[in-house]
């Protein structure tokens, strides 16, 4: 009895400092973590869960594998910042590693998805003034409606929701927005502006609640960027690195983007890593001096996404992601047909999935986290109504199977 009021007080405790000291930019779910492994993560009072989340896809391989804490802890011992006034004995194998990886000429690496994001804007900006000419600040940036890229002043301005942007002004001029998943609205707007340098797209949007675009979708998109010379930039912070049971969520189409923006689960959730791919006649636009980041590129970061994207390709996390992804929709699907009336739609694309909850007074997608919380599974809603799936790739069947229970008990019991 006694512990038990002791651990109950612990998790109380963790959330009370957290009301008090940090800023309230977050309403997470009352759970306090203190462990993690695998697809497992454990609360302060020794409660186990499996996570849904992933940490929004950063932990793609796992919380705290082996091989990706090991390269970390390694070179941390060894030298972990040198800044880019010189040159460290890291850096180069990782941007080898990461280009050939990919299929780039050159890497510019950063630590924040934002960051990136902003690297990618500034990049296909000063390819539309050098190489494309476009007159003196005039570049557009085209962004599809609801998307999500970060939360930096600049990409702020690409966002088209109030709670993103609202009060944050004045914002970054020069953005174009087009509906998602609407080729001819995106051939409209690039005829209709000799001056845009890039698209930026989600393959999949992933905070706007795994919205998936129709097949095809993403090769009329670069097709069109191509006749109309402007740079197709992929966000695939989300949705790369094996989510959607691809390599890239572009794979799926054989698409590559001009530029390819990573984040998130490079590192395997260890460590802040982001990176910004293009071929040399982007890259090299931006010269010494130009653009930078004191933390970008530091040998802790690149042994850390080396090690992040070995265990992604040797573990074939993108082919566990696309087998288990369609059990995990067949099994969605069936609850759905099961509880008409409280789940709305499901959709998925490997294991990366979503299913929206029809509302009622006493009954919401938050409710149903809760529940699913009190039953073992942790997973966040996002605009309300939406559940996001999306657990560590290295889930076997049957954990996911009893995944699918617990998420079946949860929508059962209102
Ligand atoms: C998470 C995310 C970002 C921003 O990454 P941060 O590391 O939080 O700055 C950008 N784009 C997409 C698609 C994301 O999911």
């Amino acid at each position: 009895m006694n512990t038990v009021m002791t651990q109950k007080n612990a998790s109380a405790k963790a959330i009370d400092l957290e009301n008090k000291y940090g800023a309230h930019n977050y309403h997470p779910l009352p759970v306090v973590l203190e462990r993690g492994e695998g697809v497992f993560v454990w609360d302060v009072e020794g409660k186990q869960y499996y996570d849904f989340l992933s940490a929004y896809s950063a932990v793609n391989q796992g919380h705290c594998h082996p091989v990706i804490v090991r390269a970390m802890i390694e070179q941390a011992r060894k030298m972990t910042l040198t800044s880019r006034a010189f040159y460290n004995d890291a850096l180069g194998e990782y941007e080898k590693f990461i280009t050939s990886y990919f299929g780039y000429d050159k890497v510019l690496p950063m630590n924040t998805g934002a960051e990136a994001v902003e690297t990618a804007i500034k990049l296909a900006r000063r390819w539309g003034y050098e190489k494309k000419g476009i007159a003196a600040d005039m570049a557009r940036i085209v962004v599809c409606e609801n998307n999500f890229h970060g939360r930096t002043i600049a990409v702020i301005s690409l966002s088209t929701d109030p709670d993103s942007y609202g009060n944050f002004g004045p914002l970054t001029p020069g953005i174009l927005k087009v509906p998602f998943n609407d080729a001819a609205a995106l051939e409209t707007v690039l005829q209709n502006n000799p001056d845009i340098a890039g698209f930026l797209v989600e393959p999949v949007q992933g905070e706007a609640g795994v919205v998936i675009p129709d097949a095809g979708y993403l090769t009329i998109c670069a097709a069109l960027c191509k006749k109309y010379n402007v740079l197709f930039i992929a966000d695939e912070i989300q949705s790369g690195l094996g989510r959607t049971g691809k390599r890239l969520a572009c794979d799926h189409e054989n698409v590559h983007a001009d530029i390819l923006i990573l984040g998130k689960a490079i590192s395997g959730g260890t460590y802040p890593v982001s990176a910004v791919l293009a071929n040399d006649e982007i890259m090299l636009t931006i010269k010494p001096g130009q653009h930078g980041s004191t933390y970008g590129g530091n040998p802790v970061a690149c042994k850390v996404g080396i090690a992040g994207l070995t265990v992604l390709k040797e573990e074939g996390l993108a082919e566990n992601s696309e087998r288990l992804g369609a059990v995990l929709l067949d099994q969605l699907t069936k609850l759905k047909n099961e509880f008409p009336s409280i789940i709305k739609t499901v959709r998925g694309k490997g294991l990366f999935a979503a299913m929206v909850i029809a509302e009622k007074d006493n009954r919401n997608a938050w409710d149903v986290c809760m529940k699913m919380k009190d039953l073992g599974l942790l997973a966040k809603p996002t605009h309300g109504d939406i559940i996001r799936f999306a657990p560590p790739l290295v889930i076997t069947e049957s954990q996911l199977m009893d995944c699918v229970s617990i998420i079946r008990k949860a929508i059962a019991s209102f």
